[in-house]
């Protein structure tokens, strides 16, 4: 072999070098291996190239896995505090995003994510970790030791912790290697999907989208699993903005979602009380009072053509009610996702059920799995750089 080592850390990720840093802290040697050319990708493109390193509330119930349970060691052992002392440490300025319903829990760089890169990287000089780019890896051997081949090379190591990513964005380095890896070790996969990733539309609702195209409002979005409350963005593709990221990843094909474009109102009680306190009004100028006047002008196009004009002193009771109930409870049934293409992560991976959940270590001892390649996907939000950090230092006090 050209190097030997203790510990091979397969993807120069969030998850990779965090392993790499704590078990290079104990005293171990540590080679971590990349085939993208720089380290870290995701991370400088993450939160708008502001890295959502961390969220406040990080918690086991904001993670999805068939085994919810499994997150929770991990994440209590190294939380989000501990990551936030470590950005502290190294001077990087940070602070919270504000949403319409207050402080999001989201941190985010106030400089650039490469401050975070550049963190982990000093952090692995320091405890004398070698990271190698452009080492893409193509095969694994167990014989005692750990046998990888790459493209420089033979490598060898008494541990090979697996943190290849999962799919999304292929050209940010993602690969389906760490679960070639599982598969080859005799651990079972759960399907992947994309999640995190806007819809597309069936032709219905499509035109209407296209026109409301860059209108974004708050809104209830909701299915059979989960409901959130976020910003909703019509773009000339489909559906999109906080909102649809986060209820993606708990809907299925054939799925409607629920909309409510009134969130923390009562739309009935509020028509009604329009048309009481000014029934010379139009329904559409009264409602931009509470909606976007280009949103409130596409619905009336579409929901209350023949009304359009008339004085709310016109409306029947009973045809505000169906409006009311149309804006709180909008059924679209989305197409599709966008897939990989544009999804933030990959839902599903290697199954948590055969990994220990205090050490990340599998069935096979001294192959470990961490970060996303693992059944374990963050909401929006900062959640899945958390569970980065969280897996990675779990393995990396295991090594
Ligand atoms: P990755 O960061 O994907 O790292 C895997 C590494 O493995 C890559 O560097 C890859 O090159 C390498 N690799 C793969 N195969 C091989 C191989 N065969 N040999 C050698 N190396 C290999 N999450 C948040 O919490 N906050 C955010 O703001 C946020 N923003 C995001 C924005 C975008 C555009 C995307 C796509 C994702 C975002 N995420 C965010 C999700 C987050 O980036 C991932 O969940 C996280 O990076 C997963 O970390 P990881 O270390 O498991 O995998």
């Amino acid at each position: 072999s050209r190097l030997q080592a203790d510990v091979i850390v397969l993807g120069a990720g969030a998850a990779g070098l965090m392993c790499a840093i704590t078990a290079a802290r104990r005293g171990r040697r540590v080679i971590v291996l990349d085939r993208s050319n720089k380290v870290g990708k995701k991370i400088l493109m993450s939160g708008g190239g502001r890295c959502n390193f961390t969220n406040l509330h990080a918690a086991p119930d904001r993670f999805l896995s068939a085994n919810p349970h499994f997150c929770k060691s991990a994440l209590s052992r190294y939380t989000q505090w501990d990551f936030i002392a470590m950005v502290e440490s190294h001077g990087i300025e940070y602070f919270e995003k504000e949403t319409v319903n207050g402080l999001s829990g989201q941190l985010f760089c106030r400089e650039s994510s490469k401050q975070v890169v550049a963190m982990l990287m000093a952090e692995c000089e320091k405890a004398g970790v070698t990271v190698l780019t452009r080492c893409e890896t193509s095969e694994a051997r167990h014989a005692g030791h750990f046998e990888l081949a790459t493209d420089q090379g033979r490598f060898s190591a008494e541990s090979l912790v697996v943190a290849t990513g999962g799919l999304s964005i292929p050209s940010l380095g993602g690969s389906g290697f760490g679960y070639q890896l599982a598969e080859q070790f005799g651990l079972a996969l759960l399907p992947r999907t994309a999640g995190l990733v806007p819809f597309t539309l069936t032709d219905e609702t499509q035109a209407l989208c296209k026109a409301l195209s860059g209108v974004s409002c708050e809104a209830i979005v909701a299915n059979q699993r989960a409901s959130f409350r976020e910003d909703l963005l019509f773009t000339h593709r489909g559906l999109s903005g906080p909102v649809i990221l986060q209820v993606s990843s708990y809907w299925r094909p054939g799925e409607s979602i629920q909309v409510d474009l009134l969130p923390g109102h009562d739309a009935e009680q509020a028509l009604l009380a329009f048309k009481a306190s000014n029934p010379r009004a139009t329904l559409r100028t009264s409602l931009t009072t509470l909606l976007p006047k280009n949103l409130v002008m596409t619905l009336q196009a579409e929901w209350w053509p023949q009304m359009a004009e008339k004085p709310l002193a016109d409306w029947p009771d009973r045809q505000l009610r169906a409006v009311a109930e149309r804006l709180q409870g909008w059924e679209i049934k989305p197409a599709a996702t966008e897939g990989y293409r544009t999804a933030e992560v990959t839902l599903g991976g290697v199954d948590t059920r055969q990994l220990s959940s205090k050490t990340m270590e599998s069935n096979t001892p001294g192959l470990f799995f961490i970060g996303e390649v693992v059944d374990v996907t963050g909401h929006l939000g900062g959640f899945n750089f958390q569970w980065a950090w969280s897996s990675g230092h779990a393995a990396g006090v295991a090594l």
